[in-house]
């Protein structure tokens, strides 16, 4: 056993966090005791979360023809990809009828998730009364994605009864700028902030596997950790063809599971959510994630790409003696 990530494990177990030095000290380590790194996560894990898992799934809203540019995206208009140009906006039945089907599935938490860069009035009204109608009818727990919000419209979200807000930082501030050339980083802060502001939790995360260092990894949690965001979001990249990165290399298992332990040294009270990328990326080990200290997943199907079972999904939580919640 690694004396020094032991006594980093320790520190947070005490309740403290774990400074931009003893971060890198533990990235610089975590290759060469990756069964190390794993135990404590997991032992931070479950001193912080017990055996309680967050579960959602999510509904394209409207998806495709959006005007941004994320060097990622299958929804941008920027790329030749199989995703239609024209945006497709789902109707409130259609809305309706995937919140009953999460429900029936028994999944507790349902995203409605909009391509774009921002709503209009008129489509927040609808949302508005929809969450309402799910709320009431269901009980389940309506999250949105919807682009950049105002402080007002965000108080209006906060105040329908949206549990949490998504809007990632996808990554570093210094890497933003190589992945997205038409909102700045800053944009993203603001919205996050308003958010956080209007008293609804946040999710906010970004993707790996786009190019990005250890040190804007490093960078991107511990912005997180100051705008102090309840969920972070954890997608690995899906190469998405007619995107520039639809070539990239996808990065291997190992590495993603050496990635979200690191994450949760660096945000150990924080919900980290394996969401994007899980299904492709890690293949069998993909149940290993809560060994590496993932408390939350994306179950059923992504918003371009196709996932895994909500059943398949909950087996696995109860093979490994975890509650989805
Ligand atoms: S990630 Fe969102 S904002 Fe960026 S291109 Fe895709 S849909 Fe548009």
């Amino acid at each position: 056993m690694n004396k020094q990530i032991r006594a980093f494990a320790e520190k947070i177990l005490t309740g403290q966090l774990l400074d931009r030095d003893e971060i890198v000290a533990l990235s610089k380590l975590s290759g060469d005791y990756f069964d190390d790194l794993l135990y404590w996560a997991n032992e931070i894990r479950k001193a912080n979360f017990g055996n309680k898992i967050k579960m959602c799934s999510i509904v394209p809203g409207r998806l495709g023809g959006c005007s941004q540019d994320c060097a990622f995206c299958a929804q941008s208009l920027h790329y030749d990809t199989a995703v239609d140009k024209t945006p497709k906006t789902l109707s409130d039945d259609e809305i309706m009828v995937a919140a009953k089907e999460a429900k029936k599935k028994g999944v507790p938490n349902f995203g409605i998730v909009y391509s774009g860069r921002k709503v209009g009035d008129e489509e927040l009204d609808r949302l508005i009364a929809l969450t309402k109608q799910i709320k009431e009818e269901m009980g389940l727990g309506v999250c949105m994605s919807l682009g950049i919000l105002s402080d007002e419209n965000m108080q209006r979200l906060a105040d329908a009864g949206v549990v949490r807000f998504n809007h990632n930082l996808e990554t570093s501030a210094r890497h933003f700028p190589d992945i997205v050339s038409t909102h700045k980083y800053e944009d993203r802060v603001k919205t996050i902030e308003a958010g956080l502001k209007a008293g609804m939790g946040v999710c906010a995360g970004g993707i790996f596997g786009i190019g990005e260092t250890e040190n804007d990894r490093i960078d991107m949690a511990l912005e997180l950790r100051r705008l102090g965001v309840d969920m972070v979001p954890m997608n690995f990249l899906h190469p998405i063809a007619g995107t520039p990165l639809g070539k990239a290399e996808k990065l291997s298992p190992r590495e993603i599971l050496r990635i979200v332990a690191l994450y949760r040294f660096i945000l150990p009270s924080t919900h980290l959510k394996v969401a994007g990328g899980r299904v492709l990326n890690l293949r069998d080990v993909q149940s290993w994630i809560f060994y590496a200290g993932c408390t939350a997943i994306l179950s059923g199907n992504y918003l371009t790409t196709a996932g895994r079972s909500v059943e398949d999904d909950l087996q696995m939580l109860a093979d490994l003696g975890l509650e989805a919640v």
